[in-house]
């Protein structure tokens, strides 16, 4: 009896033990969320929306995008940093995760441990963009005409963190003068002002401007990176129209709250791998000016070093450039 009963607990301890890693092999078995801690329609939504269907279709289950836009970016961590750890909600974010912890004294989230990383997605080129009915035609008098007017200029921005915030700190540092900050959810909602005209300027990734700069419904005046891009290839750099060293890059990566079990992040990191080899995602963000990440590049390891590698990069840049972030 005492033995058939040991027996019997044991038959049932080893079957809770086996109960999680049969729960793991199954996901995911439902739908998972990706935030994205910016408005829709912007640029961020539109690389994570591209990557989420990708995603879909590898995993066999619907990944749903929710915008949880506000605060820099930080808002949308924030919330991915406080869910469940089960793989089931995942976030999308970009250089913010680099700049944040040197922006702000306190967020209500660990901004650099609460997260297990997943993999990089793509590096994005920054346009510099103003209303097309702004006087100044190029560059050359863009810099004139911030040098001149200053603080009568609105620049528009995603708030302190966003990576439009960042080009606009660095922008307004080279030129020595500052302009007045209109801070939104995201930069979708504040590339609708630019096209209504009632902001002046804006730094935004081309997933956002390329189509805008191309229709001319904005105005182009360079693009952040050290070479032109095919996208664009009429568009100077900033350093072409007189702003050498003017470069800012726009990296994006995938990550879980801290804590979510390895065999699920791995299972993300296959689906992700096969949404950046995946054709469509290829091609479109071809046409936005960018593309994904070489493979290598796409492992949870290799995020995790370049991202903690970009915060001590952007620290002092931050510290220097401190009287233009706010
Ligand atoms: N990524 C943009 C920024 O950082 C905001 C957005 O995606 O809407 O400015």
């Amino acid at each position: 009896m005492t033995r058939i009963g040991k027996r019997g607990l044991l038959g049932l301890a080893g079957a809770a033990l086996a109960a999680p890693a049969f729960a793991q092999a199954a996901f995911p078995s439902r739908t998972i969320n990706m935030i994205v801690p910016f408005a829709a329609g912007g640029p961020t939504d539109t690389v994570a929306r591209l990557i989420a269907q990708a995603m879909s279709t590898s995993l066999g289950q619907t990944v749903v995008v929710e915008n949880v836009g506000g605060a820099g970016g930080t808002l949308g961590a924030q919330r991915a940093a406080q869910a469940r750890p089960d793989g089931y909600t995942i976030l999308l974010h970009h250089i913010g995760m680099a700049t944040i912890p040197t922006l702000y004294r306190r967020v209500a989230y660990d901004p650099i441990n609460g997260f297990e990383t997943i993999g990089l997605v793509t590096e994005v080129p920054m346009t510099l963009v103003g209303r097309s009915s702004l006087a100044a035609q190029n560059m050359a008098e863009l810099i004139a005409l911030v040098r001149r007017e200053g603080e009568k200029l609105n620049y528009a921005n995603a708030g302190i963190g966003a990576a439009s915030h960042l080009c606009g700190l660095l922008l307004q540092q080279a030129l020595g003068t500052r302009m007045t900050t209109v801070p939104y959810r995201g930069t979708g909602p504040a590339m609708n002002d630019l096209l209504a005209g009632t902001v002046d300027l804006m730094c935004d990734q081309t997933t956002n401007t390329t189509e805008q700069i191309k229709a001319g419904s904005v105005r182009g005046f360079a693009v952040t990176t050290p070479e032109r891009i095919a996208a664009l290839p009429d568009l100077p750099t900033a350093a072409e129209g007189g702003l050498p060293g003017f470069e800012v890059s726009v990296w994006h990566g995938l990550y879980a709250p801290k804590g979510t079990p390895a065999p699920v992040i791995a299972r993300l990191n296959r689906a992700l791998v096969a949404a950046l080899q995946d054709a469509n995602v290829g091609t479109r963000f071809a046409a936005l000016g960018t593309a994904p990440v070489p493979v290598a590049r796409a492992t949870p390891e290799a995020h995790r070093e370049f991202w903690q590698a970009d915060i001590a990069k952007w620290r002092p840049l931050i510290q220097a450039a401190g009287q233009y972030a706010d």
